[in-house]
């Protein structure tokens, strides 16, 4: 099927009929990627277009979809009539056709699931419309006499009136009950004497309608910001057919790299075109928006915000006046790559590095490279940005398919953090040594100065596992190959990949002995230990559990940022994008925990994570100061982070995977079978391997299939076959064709991840 839809959008976009198009070949909903053909109702032949969204007959049903060719002939007999027209406004474009086109076949998956995640669920649908309101408008303003009369005889009718003439606007019903008591009939019987109008209008949901933004103007760039900020503007300048090449921006953390994308984004509009700025779904802080939206208050072009958290009727309007262009600018996490901008002039990725670009469902694209592939369609620059490279993407610097750019010195000559690095093996042998006697000192230090501290770790819970020292049995997750973590404040056991939970025991399940242990340490405890030992202070926790709510982790925020937390404990909600002038102290408690994952990008991972929590220090005016607590300090990713030294993880980390042949040296393909089943997940894992052998493209390194490093989850016994090559279209391609052509048991899922991130 994808092959057909190759064939399909290579044909000219649009094209021009001498005479009236006759049929519409028609991509179905939810069909695995089936087009049909269908004739168009002949009154409406002239408004149809590519990428409307129709309702057509499919056997006994309606279904929506979407048009993805016109044509004036057809090869099938009694093709069925186009039932209705949902949309008349192509809700896609061409060339976001073909973007997912290049994602069904890049990513191995259909087209009709591709399709599915560049349109929202809300436009696709079509069920949430426009919301619109009841409005009244003064038609003939009242004499002074008139208006008394009518004070006596009927006030609240007057109300309305004096609300209306002072308002000199049309004023929504809703606001006339709220300010002076109307009532429907009250309006109802103003209508009939013609004093006023009633109609109904259109409004915008606006997530941000209770906040204004004060207008902040942009700042006098420094030397380095101005030499890159031409390269951008160079970028930008380029004149078509010339596509101007990725530009990647290495700048350390608070290096003014945010200031320079503002700025670029502002050449854009003022040429009159949008742009697209990609962050990270936890960077989209209110103090990210805010900066953004009190950015452009002034220069009165809309930001349109796109995230997780926005009702289906916010989104629907966002999206609307992002495609009607009502709005140019654009911030939003991963699937803003699709928003419906025409005339695109920059993309900006910030923290381009940041795997939750990566979609961990089908389709399984990665952000930052969908948005590389869109630029390219655009014709237009795409900046990325970060203080720590993906090595993906240095590499393509490196290999000069980017442009590198490097910010090396933070804004005003800010000092680098210091970074000092506590052997834990020292101190364990101190009894549930938490926190090393120098960090303590240190946080009390800051205590004592009114300076604030942010402790990072990892793991959630209060301990991260349940022992007994009698027997040695583990609680884990009945579901799971996990041990379950133990939550103090609900006293439960719960478990991190599937959400069992039960009551935390009292005595060993198994033996029945008391003598059960609490080991591990998350959040939870050092929230707790910190409490003890500075009862003066005040310490919140920021981690999934306590922040449940959007507005929660707001407040926290905002409490920290006023100085009404002293101590600030937390996950990776805390490492990224936050910027607290009056933090001098980040403690992290064990650097250990990602480096020893089965996962070859674990050092990668610990000298990003290192360099973003240490990056939150220092930020004002006083020079910051970093405890990273681990149990192997000499390890390369520790030791290179200390330094702030990217380069040098650069080239020890790329001499391993250039001889391993992992990525960024090679494309890896994940293939993971599951099923409750184990003896049939393992089975078809075999089978799909043998089959593999036998078709895949020369140059493919296919390791032997083994269980997933995390062996069951939710019940699902989990097999992996990873596949790694240099010429990744045509493996996928490869791949495609063996899948299709495979039958598995009906209780066995195989996905496909290309580019594999969650290896685990
Ligand atoms: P990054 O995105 O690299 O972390 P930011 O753009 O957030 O860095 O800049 C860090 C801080 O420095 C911000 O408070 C920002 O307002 C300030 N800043 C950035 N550029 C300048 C400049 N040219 N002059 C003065 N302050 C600046
Ligand atoms: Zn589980």
């Amino acid at each position: 099927m994808a092959a057909l839809f190759f064939f399909v959008v290579k044909r000219a976009a649009r094209p021009i009929f001498a005479r009236m198009p006759k049929y519409a070949r028609v991509m179905v909903d939810d069909s695995g990627g089936n087009a049909f053909d269908y004739a168009l109702p002949e009154a409406a032949a002239a408004q149809l277009q590519i990428g409307c969204r129709v309702r057509v007959p499919v056997r006994t049903r309606t279904v929506l979809g979407t048009i993805i060719e016109l044509s004036d002939s057809t090869e099938f007999e009694g093709v069925k009539l186009i039932s209705q027209i949902v949309s008349a406004e192509p809700i896609l474009s061409p060339l976001l056709i073909k973007l997912g086109t290049w994602i069904a076949d890049y990513y191995c998956c259909p087209i009709e699931a591709a399709m599915r995640g560049i349109l929202p669920q809300v436009i696709r649908n079509a069920e949430v419309g426009h919301k619109t309101q009841l409005f009244a408008r003064l038609l003939a303003p009242l004499d002074p006499e008139a208006l008394s009369a009518l004070k006596k005889k009927a006030p609240i009718q007057a109300g309305i009136v004096e609300y209306l003439a002072s308002a000199d606007k049309a004023v929504a019903i809703a606001e006339l009950a709220e300010k002076c008591d109307a009532t429907h009939q009250a309006v109802q019987a103003l209508v009939k004497k013609g004093i006023v109008a009633s109609e109904s209008s259109k409004v915008e949901r606006d997530p941000f309608q209770s906040e204004t933004f004060l207008h902040a103007g942009k700042l006098e760039l420094n030397v380095e910001q101005t030499a890159i900020f031409g390269r951008v503007l160079a970028a930008i300048n380029l004149q078509p057919p010339a596509v101007p090449k990725p530009l990647l921006l290495h700048g350390v953390t608070g290096s003014g790299k945010t200031e320079i994308y503002l700025q670029s984004i502002e050449v854009v509009l003022e040429r009159g075109q949008s742009a697209i700025m990609l962050v990270p779904e936890i960077a989209l802080t209110p103090q990210t928006v805010e900066r953004f939206k009190s950015r452009f208050a002034a220069t009165q072009h809309e930001v349109a915000v796109l995230h997780s958290h926005l009702s289906e009727g916010e989104r629907h309007d966002e999206w609307h006046k992002i495609r009607e262009g009502r709005a140019r600018i654009v911030i939003g996490a991963r699937s803003a790559v699709f928003a419906p901008c025409s005339n695109l002039g920059l993309i900006v990725v910030d923290e381009e590095h940041e795997t939750t670009y990566k979609q961990e469902e089908t389709p399984r694209y990665h952000g930052r490279d969908v948005a590389v592939l869109r630029a390219r369609m655009e014709g237009c620059p795409i900046l990325l940005g970060s203080a720590t490279p993906s090595l993906e993407s240095y590499n393509n610097a490196m290999e000069g398919k980017y442009e590198l750019l490097n910010l090396t010195g933070r804004v005003d000559d800010k000092k680098m953090p210091f970074i000092r690095i506590i052997d834990m093996r020292m101190e364990a042998a101190k009894k549930s040594a938490i926190l090393s006697e120098r960090l303590i000192q240190a946080i009390k230090v800051r205590l004592e100065k009114k300076e604030q501290t942010i402790l990072f770790l990892n793991r959630r819970g209060f301990s991260t596992s349940l022992i007994c020292s009698a027997c040695g049995y583990v609680c884990q997750c009945p579901n799971c190959s996990v041990s379950l973590t133990f939550h103090r404040a609900q006293a439960r056991i719960v478990c991190h990949i599937c959400n069992h939970t039960a009551v935390a025991p009292a005595k060993c399940p198994e033996c029945r002995d008391p003598s059960i242990r609490y080991s591990g340490t998350g959040t939870e405890k050092v929230e707790d230990v910190v409490g003890k030992l500075f009862p003066k202070a005040i310490v919140k926790r920021m981690d999934a559990d306590v922040m449940t709510r959007r507005e929660s982790y707001k407040e926290t925020l905002g409490a920290f940022r006023t100085g009404k937390i002293d101590i600030l404990v937390g996950t990776q909600m805390i490492a990224k994008g936050l910027h607290f002038p009056n933090v001098t102290l980040v403690g992290i408690i064990n650097a250990d925990l990602a480096l020893h994952l089965p996962d070859f990008r674990a050092g990668e991972r610990t000298f990003q994570l290192l360099t973003q929590v240490a990056g939150r220090a220092g930020r004002g005016d006083v020079e910051g100061e970093v405890f990273v607590q681990s149990f192997t300090p000499f390890h390369p990713a520790i030791q290179f982070a200390r330094h702030h030294d990217f380069e040098g993880f650069w080239e020890e980390e790329s001499i391993h995977r250039r001889q391993f042949e992992y990525p960024p040296f090679t494309h890896m393909v994940l293939v993971a079978i599951r099923g409750p089943h184990q003896a049939r997940a393992e089975f078809s894992a075999q089978t799909l391997a043998r089959r593999l052998k036998e078709t895949l493209p020369t140059g493919t390194t296919l390791n032997d299939p083994a269980p997933a490093p995390l062996e069951k989850s939710h019940g699902n016994f989990r097999f992996h076959l990873m596949l790694r090559t240099r010429a990744i279209l045509k493996l996928s391609r490869a791949l495609s064709a063996v899948l299709e052509k495979l039958t598995f048991p009906e209780d066995v899922i195989v996905t496909v991840d290309v580019d594999a991130y969650q290896l685990l």
